[in-house]
């Protein structure tokens, strides 16, 4: 983001805030060339954390990859679209609530076991066991066994 008043390209944000139900953010920025402070108004599809793969490659993040994730982990579970939407939505709002221009993909990850833990033992395990390559049946049955005193 270029300083508007000397264009110096080094800024850093000091304050950010989610706007307009969250589909907005504001941003106060202060410029470390000239000192002077300015404020953004990004929508939030566009500052949508870039994600940070295990090789350090980063990539912009994916809704579709990320529905389609879910999707193929609810197959043929009792779960509706209204009901996915709504945790797509959710796993959007961490994500922009958490203000970072970068996140590790592991954290996406995480946020969606998260939602199908809340809707769906099943999807959550079929998630689960590809997402964290669970290394042995051992551990993969930890799992299971964790989950059923849970409930
Ligand atoms: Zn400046």
């Amino acid at each position: 983001m270029h300083c508007p008043f000397c264009s110096d390209a080094d800024t850093r944000v000091i304050d950010s805030r989610l706007v307009a139900e969250g589909e907005q953010v504001r941003r106060r920025r202060e410029c470390n060339a000239c000192g002077e402070r300015f404020t953004t108004f990004e929508t939030a599809e566009l500052w949508l954390p870039r994600l940070v793969k295990r090789d350090g490659s980063r990539v912009p993040f994916d809704e579709e990859k990320l529905r389609n994730g879910m999707l193929r982990a609810l197959e043929k579970r009792p779960v509706s679209v209204e009901q996915i939407e709504a945790s797509v939505s959710q796993i959007k709002h961490k994500l922009r609530a958490k203000g970072e221009r970068e996140l590790k993909a592991l954290v996406v990850g995480e946020m969606v076991m998260e939602e199908l833990k809340k809707l769906d033992d099943v999807a959550y395990i079929r998630f689960a066991s590809v997402y964290r390559h669970f290394e042995d049946l051992n551990e993969f049955r930890e799992e299971i066994e964790r989950l059923t005193k849970e409930n």
